[in-house]
C-alpha cells in the first residue's frame, strides 16, 4: 500500500512516498516557488542524490503534476503506474472545532475548511489549493486531512478558553487551538515506546522547538494544555514570532505608531522573536554563535528562549500533578545540546537531571537523563509525515 503525504504552502507543496506495508519511505522532494519566478522542484529517491529540475510552476496543479511526473520517472521515479497509488494524505493546519481527528476528505470537508479560513488566513488556502488541485488530477484516489489542532482538541475548557468576554467565544470561535499537534502527538506515543511504558500512565512535556516553538502537556497520551493558542504566536519566542506578550502592548505599539492590523501581524509574526530580540538571526545556530562571541542581544535572546521553555515545562508539570518525562524534538529540540542542557539546568528540584554525556548528541533517538532521574528526559526526532501516511492508511482502511 503506497501513501503519497502532501504538505502544502502558498508558494510550495513538500512530499514523500510512503510503502506502506514496511513504513519505509521511498522519495521525497519540495516544489518551491510555486507562482514566482525561478520555481523548481527537488526530488530525492531515497538512497540517490537529489536532482533539480527548474520550470514554469503557476499553480498548485502544476505543481503537482510535477510530483507525479517525478515520481513516475524512469531514471529516478519509483513508481510504475499511478494506480499503484492508494490514497494522498494531507497536512491541513487548521481544523477549527470541527476535526479532532483526521478525516476522509469530501465536499463536506472541503466546505468545512474553508469555513477555518478566517482562523488561518495564510495557511489554510493553501491547504485546500493542494487538496483541490489533487483531487482535479487525480480524482478517483481517495484523500485524509491530518489537522495540525486535532490533537490538541482534548484540551479542557478552561484551559482553551480566553478571559475576554465568553460571547466572542460564542461569536468567532476566539479560543486556544494549539498547533504542532501531529508532532505532539508523534513524540510523546513515540517516547513512551522508548521508555516501554503505556502511553496512558505517563505525563509528558513535549518541547516541538523549531523555527516555530510549542511545548504541550501530554497527559495519558492526551494533549491537556500548549502554549500556541489562537494563532501560533504566543507560547516561547521563536525565530521570528513574538511568544506571550501583554495583549495591551499592540493597542500602545498602535497609539504610538500608527499601525494598522498588517504591519502589527507583520512584526509579531515576522520581525520579533529571536530576530527581533538578537538582531543577528532567526535562527538559533547563528545566535548561539554570536552570543560566544560575546554580542549581549544574542545571549539575551537564548536566555528568553531557555527560560521560557523551562517555565513552560514548570508549568505543565503543575498542570499534570507531576510529570514523568519531557521530550525535545524539531531542528533546536534535536540539534542544539545547548538548548537542551540550559533548558534543563535548574530542574532537578523536579527529579529531571541531564546527563552531559548522553546529551551530545545531534538528530537521533535518546533518552539523554542520568540513570537515577526519576523524569526522563528524550530527544526523539519528530516524523509528521509518518503520522499522516498512518493516518491515511487508517482512513482506507475503515473507508473498505
Ligand atoms: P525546524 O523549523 O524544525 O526546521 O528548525 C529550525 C531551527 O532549528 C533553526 O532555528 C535552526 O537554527 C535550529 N537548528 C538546526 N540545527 C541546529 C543545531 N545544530 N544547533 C542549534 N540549532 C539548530
Amino acid at each position: 500500500m503506497k501513501v503519497l503525504v502532501l504538505n502544502c504552502g502558498s508558494s510550495s507543496v513538500k512530499y514523500q512516498l510512503f510503502d506502506m506495508t514496511n513504513e519505509s519511505a521511498s522519495a521525497k522532494g519540495l516544489v518551491e516557488r510555486i507562482g514566482i519566478a525561478g520555481s523548481r522542484i527537488r526530488h530525492n529517491k531515497v538512497g540517490d542524490e537529489p536532482v533539480v529540475k527548474n520550470a514554469e510552476i503557476p499553480n498548485h496543479k502544476v505543481a503537482i503534476k510535477l510530483v507525479l511526473e517525478a515520481l513516475l520517472d524512469n531514471e529516478h521515479g519509483v513508481l510504475d503506474s499511478l494506480d499503484e497509488l492508494t490514497a494522498v494524505g494531507h497536512r491541513v493546519v487548521h481544523a477549527g472545532e470541527k476535526f479532532a481527528c483526521s478525516v476522509h476528505i469530501n465536499k463536506e470537508v472541503i466546505d468545512a475548511l474553508e469555513e477555518c479560513v478566517p482562523l488561518a488566513p495564510l495557511h489554510n488556502p493553501a491547504n485546500l489549493a493542494g487538496i483541490e488541485a489533487m483531487m482535479e488530477v487525480l480524482p478517483e484516489i481517495p484523500q485524509v486531512g491530518v489537522f495540525d489542532t486535532a490533537f490538541h482538541q482534548t484540551m479542557p475548557d478552561y484551559a482553551y478558553i480566553y478571559g475576554v468576554p465568553y460571547h466572542y467565544y460564542e461569536t468567532y470561535k476566539v479560543r486556544r487551538y494549539g498547533f504542532h499537534g501531529t508532532s505532539h502527538f508523534y513524540v510523546s506515543h513515540r517516547a513512551a515506546e522508548i521508555l516501554g511504558k503505556p502511553v496512558e500512565d505517563l505525563r509528558i512535556v513535549t518541547c516541538h522547538m523549531g523555527n516555530g516553538s510549542s511545548i504541550a502537556a501530554v497527559k495519558g497520551g492526551i494533549s491537556i494544555d500548549t502554549s500556541m493558542g489562537f494563532t501560533p504566536v504566543p507560547g516561547v519566542i521563536m525565530g521570528t514570532r513574538a511568544g506571550d506578550l501583554d495583549p495591551q502592548l499592540i493597542t500602545f505599539l498602535q497609539e504610538q505608531d500608527g499601525m494598522d492590523p498588517k504591519a502589527i501581524n507583520h512584526i509579531l509574526n515576522k520581525e520579533s522573536g529571536i530576530l527581533g530580540i538578537s538582531g543577528v538571526s532567526s535562527d538559533l545556530r547563528d545566535v548561539e554563535e554570536a552570543a560566544e562571541s560575546g554580542n549581549k542581544r544574542a545571549l539575551l535572546a537564548e536566555n528568553m528562549l531557555y527560560y521560557g521553555v523551562r517555565k513552560y515545562i514548570g508549568a505543565y508539570a503543575a498542570a499534570m500533578g507531576g510529570i514523568d518525562a519531557i521530550v525535545f524534538t524539531a531542528g533546536i529540540g534535536e540539534n542544539s545540546i545547548t538548548a537542551r542542557a540550559r533548558i534543563c539546568d535548574g530542574l532537578a528540584f523536579l527529579g529531571a537531571v541531564i546527563d552531559p554525556e548522553k546529551n551530545n548528541i545531534r538528530g537521533k533517538e535518546a533518552v539523554i537523563s542520568t540513570d537515577d532521574s526519576s523524569v526522563k528526559i528524550l530527544v526523539v526526532p519528530t516524523n509528521e509525515e509518518l503520522v499522516i501516511a498512518r493516518d491515511t492508511k487508517g482512513k482506507m482502511a475503515e473507508l473498505k
